[in-house]
């Protein structure tokens, strides 16, 4: 990801085809040159494959070689895509279609259903979450958010391994790996899900490339018709490419071979899925006159980055591991690795909040740093942790921001004002464009000042800030532009499906990490059972895991973090154990010993220097059980437990947050989460000691807020911060 400063939101387009290659190593550039016949980049991470296949594009449709809707780049995230179709038009190569494969066969889905099936395609599910949701709420299961999300990617990987519901318990069984949930239950709710999908007349992402591979392997005339189209084929991350994909790739190609195909077996980390890195490393076979070009120079990471990675796959074994290829560091040395062994989980999030604050206030910025993690359920008390922190961050999936309804209906609302031109009273006191954007997003029902609390109205505010962020870099970068002419950039972005960068750190999953890059990466919960996952059973599965493990290791240009926690909830049996694919890395763990670790001078102990105290197990306060659940832990009671809160002094907790927020122009959350607000209600602390126990408030936080909340519970209106009297 790229720091969103207007320099590289728009940055100067080369001015001719040679200035495109000037950005470009002598091996990248042989890759932008090569422009027909099959070619093949097999290199590591951060070596400039993505780069390179971009630069080529970029190349030969500004020298005319190529036709620009002539090309189509495939890629497997939305994310990735996106970013793509951005390099892509900084580079002025604008008009190339960059897509999922998912996206481009849904284009063409759409496109030749009336010719081919007849009438009207069924409306494609954008999510399948809430369908999910409700089969599991027929079938009586109550799913928390990330249960959700769990279930739901069982179902994913159903359907692309092509496994009916019926079939899903003994292909679970079969597959060696651990289903979320009971898979009896998992395949109920499956085909309730695919018969919501019949009642409701839609069909889902799995569906359209399924449809478009049967449409093109049948309609030889519609198959034509498409390779008519298309004449130039580019796939990043071909490591992972899917049967079912490359079925369609081949489709797509018929017997032409202007294919170019970037990737590497290193990362491969879907073969859960039937993707395998064969296609990338049999490419030759298959095309004996392809250019095979290697790339080994590392341009993202510093050497002590590179030499971890490069230490982690030494040790990978399989066929991927065979075609290794070691890393050389193009940049400055930085800092070593950080090793950190924490009591407890909570410790080790709030830990990691710490470091990154101390990151942040170093001048690193939240956009360019992210906590990586094994499962999306690991993300809650990374949430809570950052949140008490009082750092802004943003959950991974935030992709297609112009599909978005808040985002289009700004975008018509934005269209209208712009021709209206002055006449709109509504622009009459906004001096400058952003302040425009303002006044007519304040139409919409949006105010600078976020909403309280979390979920999907934060998440629309979070949309329209960043909207007017957009506004803000715009008006610096084009000084005198007017409202019309942002409109005429954000139509060319949604075109490209740019997504302006929304600040704030990132907590992703390391899938969800592959092809991105930050200044500094937290790689978090490295311990036995997660890193490998326990289902991770055989050796090929122990090695996809570590591959994950080293994708999440190249996604850091300078800082990298790792850190492990020996139990789950304070004060529970220290169980837990290092991931042993740290074995010979960190310090004092082994044979292996790096100078990396040596140099790092040990592991860090997140309890060390008194920076705070071990803590005894949490139990309820109602009820006396124990708690794990981070949230449960703030209240320090089970979330069904009756609560005693004085809801009177909620409210006026949360009025007071809402103006500390705004005054602070910062997310509510950053100043208290509701659960830390809920606690402080409940406990009614009285002196400064009683407030700093509630968990959420540390000492910054005492600091800051302590005299102003300690009124507001003594019943002294308004606390220090209010003006008025
Ligand atoms: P991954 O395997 O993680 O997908 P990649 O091989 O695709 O990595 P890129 O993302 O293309 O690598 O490049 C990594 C970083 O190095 C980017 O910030 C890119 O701009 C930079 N980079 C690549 N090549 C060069 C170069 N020749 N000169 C300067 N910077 C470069
Ligand atoms: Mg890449």
């Amino acid at each position: 990801m790229t720091a969103a400063t207007h320099s590289t939101l728009f940055p100067q387009v080369p001015e001719t085809a040679d200035a495109v290659l000037d950005g470009l190593d002598p091996e990248q550039r042989e890759v932008a040159r090569a422009l027909s016949g099959p070619v093949c980049v097999l290199a590591g991470a951060g070596t400039g494959k993505t780069r390179a296949i971009t630069h080529r594009i970029a190349y030969g449709v500004r020298a005319g070689i190529l036709q620009p809707a002539s090309v189509l780049a495939v890629t497997f995230t939305n994310r990735a895509a996106g970013e793509m179709r951005g390099r892509l038009r900084q580079l002025g190569a604008g008009g190339v279609q960059a897509r999922t494969f998912h996206s481009a066969a849904l284009r063409q889905l759409q496109f030749f259903w009336p010719k081919a099936v007849g009438g009207d395609m069924p409306r494609l599910l954008e999510r399948k979450i809430q369908l999910v949701a409700d089969a599991a709420a027929r079938c009586r299961v109550r799913l928390d958010r990330n249960e959700l999300r769990d279930v739901t990617s069982e179902i994913e990987w159903a359907k692309v391994t092509q496994t009916v519901p019926a079939d899903y318990p003994a292909a679970v069984a079969k597959s060696v790996r651990d289903a979320p949930r009971d898979p009896a239950e998992i395949s109920q709710i499956y085909a309730l899900y695919e018969q919501l999908k019949r009642d409701r007349s839609v069909i889902d992402f799995e569906d359209v490339l399924l449809l478009t591979v049967g449409i093109l392997q049948d309609r030889h005339d519609i198959a034509e018709q498409i390779r008519r189209q298309y004449q130039h084929f580019v796939v990043d991350e071909y490591q992972d490419v899917s049967p079912l994909q490359q079925r369609l790739l081949d489709l797509w190609l018929g017997d032409r071979d202007n294919l170019c195909v970037v990737g590497d077996a290193s990362q491969t980390i879907y073969s859960f899925t039937g993707a395998t890195p064969d296609h990338l490393l049999n490419f030759r076979n298959r095309h004996p006159n392809a250019t095979v070009v290697k790339l080994v120079r590392d341009y993202r990471s510093t050497p002590q980055v590179v030499h971890l990675a490069n230490g982690l796959l030494s040790q990978a074994r399989g066929r991927a591991a065979e075609h290794r290829l070691e890393l050389i560091s193009q940049r400055d040395p930085g800092p070593e690795p950080v090793y950190t062994e924490y009591a407890d989980e909570p410790a080790e999030a709030e830990g990691t909040a710490r470091r990154i604050r101390d990151l942040i206030a170093a001048g690193v910025p939240a956009g360019e740093i992210a906590v990586l993690y094994r499962i999306n359920a690991q993300s809650e008390v990374y949430e809570q942790a950052l949140a008490d922190a009082g750092v802004p961050y943003q959950l991974r999936g935030a992709e297609r921001f112009f599909e978005r309804q808040e985002v289009r209906e700004a975008g018509i609302a934005l269209r209208g004002a712009a021709r209206a031109g002055g006449n709109d009273s509504l622009l009459d006191d906004a001096e400058d464009l952003p302040a425009q954007v303002r006044a007519v997003l304040s139409t919409k029902n949006w105010s600078p000042q976020p909403p309280t609390g979390s979920g999907a109205a934060r998440d629309r505010w979070e949309s329209l800030a960043a909207l007017v962020r957009l506004a803000e870099d715009f008006a610096r970068a084009k000084p005198g532009a007017t409202l019309s002419d942002l409109v005429a950039e954000l139509d060319e972005r949604a075109a490209a499906q740019h997504a302006p960068t929304v600040q704030g750190v990132t907590l992703a999953s390391l899938h969800a990490a592959k092809g991105l890059e930050w200044d500094a990466v937290f790689l978090v919960g490295l311990t036995e059972g997660m890193m490998p996952i326990t289902y991770a059973k055989t050796d090929e599965q122990v090695e996809e895991e570590r591959r994950l493990l080293y994708v999440g290791v190249t996604r850091a240009r300078v800082h990298l973090s790792l850190s492990w926690a020996l139990s789950r909830a304070p004060g529970g049996r220290a169980s837990r154990r290092p991931s042993r694919f740290l074995k010979g890395l960190r310090p004092g763990s082994g044979s292996l010993g790096s100078a990396t670790a040596a140099a790092a001078g040990g592991i860090e102990r997140g309890l060390a220097g008194g920076r705070r105290k071990p803590r005894g197990p949490v139990l309820c306060r109602v009820c006396g059980a124990t708690l794990t659940e981070a949230g449960a832990m703030k209240l320090m009671r089970c979330e069904d437990c009756p609560s005693d809160m004085d809801e009177g002094l909620y409210e006026r907790l949360r009025d007071w947050r809402s103006e500390q927020a705004r005054e602070l122009a910062q997310p509510a959350y950053c100043v208290f989460t509701d659960k830390t607000l809920m606690a402080i209600a409940e406990r009614v602390p009285t002196t400064d000691g009683e407030l700093s126990s509630i968990s959420g408030v540390g000492i910054r936080k005492l600091d800051r807020f302590g005299a102003d909340v300690l009124a507001i519970c003594a019943g002294e209106e308004g606390g220090a911060g209010g003006d008025e009297v």
